[in-house]
């Protein structure tokens, strides 16, 4: 199976988060948040999919997408002598209902959507809150967003394309937030409604990465070489060209598993991609994705420190004004501390072997 997104960054997210536990402070590392932002069918939720490693989105060439989807990654322990993953799915508007059945998560993803937003094309901001309990994700929050618009259909007001904007930018404009900013290759790419919005959010590029999805459907002759490369469109963070399934494969079930080994057959029998294999595929994008992460991570990691010292700080005082030796919290402070520094210098050295690993490669 596909390296699940956050693979590479979830055993030392994990062993932070279990230091912070038992210290019992609140300083925990929080992740950003990740958006995907694009025109309508661009292929925004099939890149989400992809990332998570599963089939629960809806996805089509019609408006699917019609309320922002807020998709809370929460890991769980894997039993022992559990034989399979138990991965599943629980809405806000139906505590307490697990959903093992990922189909079964996509039509009610449909159906609380028609709840709210009527069964003819209606759009609504407000949110579907989704978590999915998997020993394979890490603690991450991903939106799936409607796409931008032009043209009002169905139920639609005249100002759709106004009001999914602010929709839009009501997410994106966070610092927090990393875009995924997606074009199809099959469009005019120089004129893409994604990069333009995510331009808008975040003028200097520090957190958009450009998607081109639909690579196998570009018109003959032509490929997105000078584009994945940045030439026609430069972007801090780069691009990263997709396959995603197409409607036929969808139709016919396809599997993601066997979509992301005929992708990578795609770019193997594509000389023109051959030299770019940074800017191509699925798994390069959840590469580049951890490796945000990490680089988040180590930011914030010097700030947990310092509040972890005072902390230790303010405990001791405590206890020297009780007059009295334990070896209780402040003992115990000391450890932890130990170990987070530990931890970070370990990190770092993670990150440079990271860096050097990217350089040769
Ligand atoms: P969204 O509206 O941006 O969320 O787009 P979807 O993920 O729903 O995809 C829209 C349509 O494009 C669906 O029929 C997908 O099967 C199809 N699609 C998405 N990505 C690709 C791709 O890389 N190649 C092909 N051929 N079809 C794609
Ligand atoms: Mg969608």
């Amino acid at each position: 199976p596909p390296a699940p997104l956050g693979h590479n960054v979830i055993p030392i997210v994990n062993k932070l988060q279990d230091i912070f536990a038992q210290l019992g402070s609140s300083s925990t590392i929080e992740l950003p948040q990740v958006a995907v932002v694009g025109s309508q069918s661009s292929g925004k939720s099939s890149v989400l999919e992809a990332l998570v490693g599963r089939d629960f989105l809806p996805r089509g060439s019609d408006i699917c997408t019609r309320r922002p989807l807020v998709l809370q990654l929460i890991q769980i322990n894997r039993k022992p002598d559990a034989t399979d993953d138990n991965e599943y799915g629980e809405f806000l508007h139906l505590p307490g209902k697990r959903f093992f059945d990922f189909n079964e998560i996509r039509s009610e993803i449909q159906a609380e959507t028609d709840r709210e937003a009527g069964g003819n094309k209606g759009v609504s901001d407000k949110q579907i809150r989704l978590k999915i309990f998997s020993p394979n994700v890490l603690d991450i929050t991903l939106v799936d967003l409607p796409g931008i618009t032009k043209v009002p259909v169905g139920d639609q007001p005249s100002d759709i394309e106004a009001r999914i904007r602010t929709m839009i930018m009501s997410y994106i404009k966070l610092p927090s937030c990393l875009i995924l900013a997606v074009t199809p290759a099959n469009s005019d790419l120089a004129n893409s409604d994604a990069l333009q919005i995510a331009g808008n959010a975040d003028p200097d590029g520090y957190r958009t990465i450009g998607v081109i999805t639909k690579l196998d459907i570009m018109d003959r002759g032509t490929d997105a070489r000078k584009f994945l490369l940045g030439k026609v469109i430069p972007l801090r963070l780069g691009f990263v060209g997709v396959v995603n399934r197409s409607q036929e494969d969808i139709m016919r079930n396809r599997t993601i598993k066997d979509a992301l080994v005929a992708e990578e057959k795609f770019f193997r029998g594509r000389p023109v991609y051959n030299d770019l294999i940074n800017h191509c595929g699925v798994p390069q994008l959840a590469k580049k994705l951890n490796q945000i992460l990490v680089q988040h991570i180590k930011k914030v990691l010097p700030g947990l420190k310092s509040r972890i010292s005072a902390t230790l700080v303010s405990v001791a005082k405590e206890h020297a004004s009780y007059g009295e030796i334990t070896e209780s919290k402040a003992g115990m402070g000391a450890l932890l501390l130990n170990i987070l520094s530990k931890y970070s210098e370990a990190f770092s050295s993670m990150i440079e072997g990271k860096y050097e690993e990217m350089s040769t490669s």
